[in-house]
């Protein structure tokens, strides 16, 4: 059984911040506050295809 690895990507500037582990049962949109470097500030991460 292979884990899906996500990338997350900042809503504001785009960049792929973070890699994420997806279990295959969950089917929504993965959406975190988490820090952007680029930013420099918490934005809104999403899951990206
Ligand atoms: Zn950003």
């Amino acid at each position: 059984m292979a884990v899906k690895k996500v990338a997350l990507a900042c809503s504001v500037c785009g960049s792929r911040n973070y890699m994420v582990a997806k279990k295959p049962t969950r089917v929504e949109r993965l959406e975190v506050k988490k820090f952007c470097k680029f930013c420099g500030q918490h934005t809104l991460h999403k899951e990206t295809m």
